[in-house]
């Protein structure tokens, strides 16, 4: 099963993903985990992205792309794969296009989770996270015992700079920019899928497997 999944940041697809990838027994893919991975290993392009994350600056695509490449290459994805969060734009996909084709491989679906952007504002905007252990909570979804402290270790609770209205408005602004021609790119190729991803986790969950289930590699 070689799927990707889309959406914008707050709509649940890395949980679904984490899921899906116990469920089918498929390895996750994200950006950060092989950014992670790489930097941990210290492969020619973990350490290459280093320099780049030392510097605060974006690592390049051809990095990315390159990290990517590597991974699908190992044995860990011979029963597949789900790419959380990558490609993000026109020219990542077709990269990746490129690079399943060298290996004789297509990607078998792509899912587009839709939530509705109030309900992503609510989600990210209630976020609170911890300084000192890097525990995270939801003001609404998983309260801490105590208002604004951590459970784990008593520190106060602090909002990222990320999560803040604002900044949310402006991330959802640029994802919807860079990721509305994606969309239109896999719907030409017939391989998009919407996913209405408002409401519970395990609802969400059983409408995903059944779109995913004819790709389960058995
Ligand atoms: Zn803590």
């Amino acid at each position: 099963m070689r799927v990707v999944f889309l959406g914008a940041p707050g709509v649940g697809k890395g949980t679904q993903a984490d899921r899906i990838a116990a469920q089918f027994q498929v390895v996750k893919i994200s950006t950060g985990d092989l950014l992670r991975e790489g930097v941990r290993n210290k492969t020619p392009l973990g350490l290459e992205a280093k320099s780049y994350m030392d510097q605060g600056k974006l690592v390049p695509d051809a990095v990315v792309i390159g990290l990517v490449r590597d991974k699908l290459s190992g044995p860990s994805c011979a029963k597949g794969f789900v790419l959380d969060g990558f490609p993000r734009t026109v020219p990542q996909a077709e990269e990746l296009g490129a690079v399943l084709a060298s290996k004789k491989l297509v990607l078998d679906r792509v899912v587009n989770f839709q939530v509705p952007r109030e309900d992503v504002i609510k989600r990210l905007s209630g976020r609170r996270s911890c300084p000192k252990c890097q525990a995270t909570f939801h003001v609404d979804f998983a309260p801490p015992k105590k208002i604004g402290i951590c459970d784990r270790c008593g520190e106060s609770l602090v909002q990222r700079s990320d999560d803040e209205r604002d900044a949310i408005e402006t991330r959802l602004k640029v994802y919807e920019e860079q990721t509305a021609p994606l969309v239109r790119f896999y719907e030409m190729r017939q391989l998009l899928s919407h996913l209405d991803g408002a409401g519970a986790v395990d609802a969400v969950f059983q409408k995903l497997s059944q779109v995913l289930a004819p790709y389960r590699v058995t």
